[in-house]
């Protein structure tokens, strides 16, 4: 339950040193900036890491073993890349509920990218306010992302990815970013093939879609 779940009042009192430790995140003022949202076996931020060297990036995920794994994973590589210019040091994993404690974590406009790769489909009716993207988780991921920060979704449940786009152009502070946007972006090809998930549909011919959103000024700065 999410008693056992470690999470700060605030992102003030969150201390990244833990899992940042080669990175002087006090005297850098260097601030998490990418999240992979259940990261799962940690796929992505393998990839990203070496791409977005000098930026901070985390991923979350709610199980144990899971994020354990992610973690003896980030270890290995920075022990293997010792000698390396680039050695993994940029990259970590928090267990966390994100649907519950993410602004606990992340202060407000801290965020530059957010990822949803493969979330779980909860394919039943009653379960999908299980889902990761609704109306109300969409305003706290908007909280915490930046103005022109970006959404990045991808699933191979055609169902799932309706739902998500829906709730998203539904949203008065997303915009959905075009195809020639995503046929461009760095990110969207890292995601489409790093992640564990991603792979499997590879592996099994699978379909993947993709929808990435834009974060539009609050109207009230405008
Ligand atoms: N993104 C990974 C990939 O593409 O390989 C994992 C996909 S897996 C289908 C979904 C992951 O989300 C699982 O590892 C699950 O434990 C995690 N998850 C589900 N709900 C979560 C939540 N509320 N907070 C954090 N992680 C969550």
């Amino acid at each position: 339950s999410d008693h056992a779940l470690d999470y700060p009042r605030s992102p003030q009192l969150m201390d990244w040193s833990q899992i940042y430790p080669h990175i002087n995140t006090a005297t850098n003022n260097k601030q998490v900036e990418i999240a992979d949202i259940g990261c799962g076996f940690g796929g992505l931020l393998i990839d990203l890491g070496p791409a977005f060297s000098e930026t901070l990036i985390l991923g979350m995920e709610i199980r144990v073993q899971v994020t354990q794994y992610v973690e003896d994973r980030i270890l290995a590589l920075r022990h293997q890349h010792a000698e390396n210019a680039y050695k993994y040091d940029n990259i970590g994993v928090i267990r966390g509920n994100a649907m519950k404690f993410l602004p606990n974590f992340f202060a407000r406009g801290q965020l530059r990218k957010i990822f949803f790769c493969f979330p779980d489909p909860h394919f039943k009716q009653r379960k999908h306010k299980a889902r990761i993207v609704t109306n109300t988780l969409l305003s706290e991921y908007a909280f915490v992302l930046r103005e022109g920060g970006v959404i990045y979704t991808i699933t191979d449940v055609e169902d799932l990815h309706e739902w998500m786009v829906k709730h998203l152009d539904e949203h008065p502070l997303f915009e959905r970013l075009s195809k020639e946007w995503e046929d461009q972006d760095e990110c969207v090809k890292i995601m489409y093939n790093s992640t564990e998930e991603g792979q499997k549909v590879t592996r099994n011919k699978g379909s993947k879609w993709v929808a990435c959103y834009k974060r539009l000024p609050n109207p009230e700065d405008c």
